[in-house]
């Protein structure tokens, strides 16, 4: 089927308050205008070169979110037109955008990951890490980073009550993070949860911003 269709028939499914970031890495800059062309804005993408080089080229209009390992000396790269980082799993990391958006004036939007998955290798912290940093001074001081929210990604699995459960977890976690840490910040009100293979069972656990791939665009290479 066609990425028009394609990306047609899961908005058409997608319930008001979920957003769709359309997961176009490793597919090329056309692939994304036939997106672009059917009203899709926010496209996702997982390493710095391949965002930057699609940025140069694509319309200006274009809502890009970065969904990848960010390494904290490549946030310089990205900073100065990102609309939301969605995997920042380090103090280190967060510091350093932090910086790199005074320097261009910006407020970055970010997301924290958790890792809530069984795998070792996905990135993230634990939900005590998390408690941890934002209740550290250092963290309070940024200036330039708006805190909106949390990402998570699921166990690699056929197991969808496993994959629930990982998101439920997440989900109540958000919940209580939002009304313990952050009931007076508004922007703090995004999950960001959901593949092209569990995004139906992350949306019912309260899923706002789902990350879609290969059901758009079919595998990559
Ligand atoms: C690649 C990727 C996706 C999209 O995966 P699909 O299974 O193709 O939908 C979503 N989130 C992250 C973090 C990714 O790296």
């Amino acid at each position: 089927m066609s990425i028009s269709l394609q990306l047609q028939g899961i908005l058409a499914e997608l319930p008001h308050n979920v957003r769709l970031v359309a997961v176009s890495k490793f597919h090329p800059a056309a692939d994304i205008l036939e997106a672009y062309d059917v009203g899709q804005r926010i496209f996702g993408e997982s390493k710095v070169q391949e965002l930057c080089a699609k940025y140069e080229v694509l319309p200006k209009d274009i809502a890009w979110h970065f969904i990848g390992h960010l390494q904290s000396n490549k946030a310089k790269y990205i900073v100065p037109f990102v609309s939301l980082i969605h995997g920042v799993d380090s103090l280190k990391l967060l510091l350093e955008i932090d910086r790199q958006a005074k320097k261009c004036d910006r407020k970055i939007a970010v997301l924290l990951q958790l890792h809530i998955a069984q795998e070792e290798t996905k990135f993230g912290f634990s939900f005590g890490e998390c408690l941890d940093l934002v209740a550290s001074d250092e963290f309070l001081a940024c200036r330039n980073i708006e805190i909106c929210g949390l990402m998570g990604m699921a166990s690699n699995t056929d197991d969808e009550l496993l994959a629930i459960e990982e998101f439920r977890g997440l989900a109540a976690f958000f919940n209580d993070l939002q009304a313990s840490h952050f009931s007076q910040q508004e922007s703090f009100k995004e999950l960001s949860i959901g593949m092209s293979e569990d995004y139906l069972l992350a949306i019912a656990q309260g899923s706002t911003m789902v990350r879609i791939g290969s059901k758009i665009f079919g595998q990559r290479n």
